[in-house]
C-alpha cells in the first residue's frame, strides 16, 4: 500500500499506533549470548493481531553487517565485507519483508530506516533517498550508543542525512542515555538537538531514561516527542537505582515500582509529548555491552510480551487515546493532521 493510503488509512479512525519495534536480526547479540536477537514481521503480526495494536513503526534491531564483532576490543571496527556503507542491507531487507514477503500485512507497518551519523553520509542517504522512493518509509532511527557515534554529528558529517529527512519530512527517532559512560546518545544532546531544529519532528526514546530537565523542556518543544519504549524494564532500573536512568535528584518523581501508575503520571505531566511504544521485542533485555570506558555491561531486565500492552490497555480511553493515537500522528505526520 502506498504512504498516502496508509495516512489516510490511520486518519480516518482512533487506532493504536506502537511507535517503537524493532525486526530483523542481530547476530552481535546472538553470539553474545544475548536475548532477544531477531523478530521476523510475521511474527510481529501475530503479536500486534493478539494484543489489539492496529499499526507499528517497525525499524531494523541495531546491528549491521558493516560493524566488525571483535571479541578483543571494545572499539566499534567497521568492514565492507559484506556491504559498502551502514544499514545498506538492513534497511533493504526491512521493506522487502515488509512490502514484497508481506504485501497482506504492509499496511500495519510504519517503516523508520536505520542510520549511522558518523559513517559514510553520502552513501547512506543516497541508499535512503532511493528506497523511500521504492517504498513507503515514515522516518528514521539512529541508536548510537551500539555503534559509538555521536547523535550531534547529524550536523556536521552526518549532514547529508539530516537534510534528506528535512526535504522528505521525515521525523527521527533516538535512542536516548543517561549512562555517565555514554556520551553517544545524551538525553540532553537530543532535546538541545530538537530546539535547534524546529522542523525537523524528534522522537527522545526509552521515557527519556526518565530525566525530568528533558522531559519538561521536551514538552515546551512542538516538535520533541518522547516514547515509553521498553517501559516497563526501566521502571525495574529506576527502582534499582542503575545508571541506565536519571539519578534520584533528577528523576522525574514517581513510584517506580508501580509501572501503571509511572505511565499514567508522565502522560497526564506532559499531555502532548508521550508517545506509546512497546520496543518490542525488547521488552526483555539480557544483553552484553562495552561502555566507553571498556567496561563490559551485563543485564538482565525481563518483562512478558503482554505486559506493556496491559499498561495501556488499563489508562483512561482519553489518556490512551492521546498517547497511542493523537500524538503518535502529530509525531508521524506534523501539524497538519
Ligand atoms: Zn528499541
Amino acid at each position: 500500500m502506498k504512504r498516502e493510503k496508509i495516512k489516510e488509512l490511520l486518519k480516518s479512525k482512533d487506532v493504536v499506533i506502537d511507535v517503537h519495534t524493532h525486526i530483523g536480526i542481530s547476530p552481535k547479540f546472538f553470539y553474545q549470548f544475548g536475548y532477544p536477537y531477531a523478530l521476523s514481521f510475521e511474527d510481529l503480526v501475530i503479536r500486534m493481531e493478539l494484543l489489539g495494536i492496529d499499526h507499528s513503526v517497525v525499524f531494523p534491531f541495531v546491528d549491521s553487517a558493516f560493524y566488525e564483532i571483535d571479541r578483543n576490543s571494545s572499539k566499534i571496527k567497521t568492514t565492507t565485507r559484506f556491504c559498502d556503507f551502514p544499514y545498506e542491507l538492513e534497511n533493504r531487507n526491512l521493506l522487502n519483508e515488509v512490502n514484497d514477503i508481506f504485501p497482506k500485512f504492509s499496511s500495519k507497518a510504519l517503516p523508520f530506516l536505520m542510520f549511522d551519523p558518523s559513517r559514510e553520509p553520502d552513501k547512506q542517504a543516497a541508499h535512503l533517498e532511493k528506497l523511500s522512493e521504492k517504498y513507503p518509509v515514515f522516518g528514521l532511527k539512529t541508536a548510537t550508543t551500539y555503534i559509538q557515534a555521536f547523535v550531534n554529528d547529524l550536523e556536521t558529517k552526518g549532514k547529508p542525512i539530516l537534510d534528506l529527512a528535512r526535504e522528505k519530512q521525515l521525523p527521527i527517532t533516538f535512542h536516548s542515555s543517561v549512562h555517565p559512560e555514554d556520551p553517544w546518545a545524551s538525553a540532553y544532546d537530543l532535546v538541545d538537538f530538537a530546539e535547534r531544529h524546529p522542523d525537523i519532528r524528534v522522537c527522545i526514546a526509552h521515557s527519556a531514561r526518565f530525566l525530568k530537565p528533558v522531559l519538561d523542556k521536551a514538552n515546551e518543544l512542538d516538535n520533541c516527542f518522547v516514547d515509553y519504549s521498553a517501559f516497563i524494564i526501566h521502571c525495574k532500573l529506576a527502582v534499582q537505582n542503575s545508571s541506565g536512568v536519571a539519578t534520584k535528584d533528577l528523576r522525574f518523581d514517581a513510584d517506580y515500582n508501580d509501572p501503571f501508575s509511572v505511565m499514567l503520571k508522565l502522560a497526564e505531566a506532559y499531555p502532548n509529548t508521550m508517545l506509546w511504544g512497546s520496543d518490542t521485542p525488547f521488552n526483555y533485555w539480557i544483553q552484553k555491552y562495552y561502555t566507553a570506558d571498556g567496561i563490559l555491561n551485563d543485564d538482565r531486565l525481563e518483562c512478558g510480551y503482554k505486559e506493556e500492552s496491559q499498561l495501556l490497555e488499563n489508562l483512561p480511553n482519553e489518556i490512551k487515546t492521546k498517547i497511542a493515537y493523537t500524538n503518535n500522528l502529530r509525531f508521524l505526520f506534523g501539524e497538519e493532521v
